[in-house]
C-alpha cells in the first residue's frame, strides 16, 4: 500500500462548500459508529496516527480529508447510528452527506464498513440504495473477522449473496481485520482501480 502510506491529513470540512476542487479522484470511507473506520483507515495508510484527528470532539460531523497526492484524496464521512445523537444532527448529517454525494464528480468510490458480527442493519442498508442511486460502486468491509471462525466468516458471506445479487455488480464485498490486517491486499486492489493507478 505504498501509495496510501503518504496520506497525510488536509482538514476537516464541516460543509460541503469547504472541500478542495472538484477535481481528480476522491474515495470516501463510512460506517456505523464503532464498526472500524478509523481502524480500517489507518490500516490502509499503515499510520497508527492518522485517524485519530476524526476523534477530535466536534468533528465527528465532519468530513476529514486526506491526501494522497495532489490528484487524489481519501475522504473519512462522518459515521452513523451513534447512540444518543439530536434529530437535529441526524438531519444535519443526511444534508452534508447527500450535498457531497450529488455535487462530487470526483468521487469513485464508497468503502462500506460494517462490523461482521451485526452486518446489514438498516442504516447500512439505507447508505447502500443511496450510493447505488447516486451510481456510486461500493465495496463493504465485513470487519473484524477476527472475532468470528472461519467458518463463521463465510456463512456470513454466503448470507450475504441474495443482498449482493439483489444490488448488482455495483456492490462489492470481503471480509477483513483491521487488527490483524487480513484482507489488505483485497481492498487495495479495488482502491487502486478506483484510484487509476494501473491505468
Ligand atoms: P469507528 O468508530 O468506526 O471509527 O471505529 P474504531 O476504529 O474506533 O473501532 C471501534 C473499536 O473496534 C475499537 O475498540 C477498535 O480497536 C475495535 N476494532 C476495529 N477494527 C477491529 C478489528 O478488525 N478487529 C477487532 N477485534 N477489533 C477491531
Amino acid at each position: 500500500m505504498s501509495h496510501y502510506k503518504k496520506a497525510t491529513f488536509l482538514l476537516s470540512a464541516a460543509e460541503v462548500k469547504q472541500l478542495p476542487p472538484d477535481m481528480g479522484y476522491e474515495v470516501a470511507i463510512v460506517g456505523r459508529s464503532n464498526a472500524g473506520k478509523s481502524s480500517v483507515l489507518n490500516c490502509i495508510t499503515q499510520n497508527n496516527k492518522l485517524a485519530r484527528v476524526s476523534k477530535t470532539p466536534g468533528r465527528t460531523q465532519q468530513i476529514n480529508i486526506f491526501v494522497l497526492d495532489e490528484d487524489r484524496r481519501l475522504m473519512d464521512l462522518p459515521g452513523y447510528g451513534f447512540a444518543h445523537v439530536p434529530l437535529r444532527e441526524k438531519r444535519k448529517w443526511e444534508a452534508t452527506i447527500n450535498k457531497y454525494f450529488e455535487q462530487r464528480t470526483c468521487l469513485k468510490g464508497l468503502v462500506l464498513v460494517m462490523d461482521i458480527r451485526h452486518p446489514f442493519r438498516d442504516l447500512d442498508m439505507n447508505m447502500l440504495d443511496y450510493c447505488l442511486h447516486h451510481e456510486l460502486p461500493v465495496h463493504i468491509l465485513l470487519n473484524k473477522a477476527d472475532k468470528l471462525s472461519k467458518g463463521a466468516a463465510k456463512a456470513v458471506l454466503l448470507d450475504a449473496v441474495p443482498i449482493l445479487e439483489e444490488y448488482g455488480p455495483q456492490v462489492t464485498l470481503q471480509t477483513f481485520s483491521a487488527m490483524k490486517k487480513t484482507g489488505v491486499k483485497e481492498l487495495q486492489t479495488v482502491l487502486d482501480k478506483w484510484y487509476g493507478y494501473n491505468s
